[in-house]
């Protein structure tokens, strides 16, 4: 269970954390490193199956391979791809609505121009 106070401090915000391969084009983010923004609006890593934290990624990752050696329950890779493929799914869907407002408001700016043109 991650932190839920930090030196007294209240946790306010528990994000995910982007691993060093997040990119412009995939998403990725730690499993079991969760960001936590106090409520003196620092910020610090915390590890998921403790409460331990520290305001270096680094040292939560080396915490991981130290204190929970158990390899974490990683869904089967079947999972992880369908997962993969909903979320390129929704990224495509999501382009091809923005194209198409795009699209319908070209037609309307020629149809315009057209009329202004040869009525
Ligand atoms: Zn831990």
């Amino acid at each position: 269970m991650t932190a839920t106070h930090v030196d007294g401090i209240e946790v306010v915000s528990d994000e995910p954390t982007p691993s060093p391969l997040n990119g412009p084009i995939r998403t990725v983010y730690f499993t079991r490193i969760r960001t936590l923004v106090l409520a003196d609006a620092s910020k610090v890593y915390g590890c998921t199956e403790c409460d331990y934290t520290d305001p270096m990624v680094g040292k939560v990752r080396t915490h991981l391979s130290s204190s929970h050696t158990a390899k974490p329950k990683t869904p089967d890779p079947m999972s992880h791809l369908i997962a993969d493929a909903a979320r390129a799914v929704a990224r495509l869907e999501q382009q091809r609505d923005s194209w198409k407002a795009r699209a319908l408001a070209a037609e309307r700016s020629l149809r315009a121009i057209r009329k202004v043109i040869a009525p």
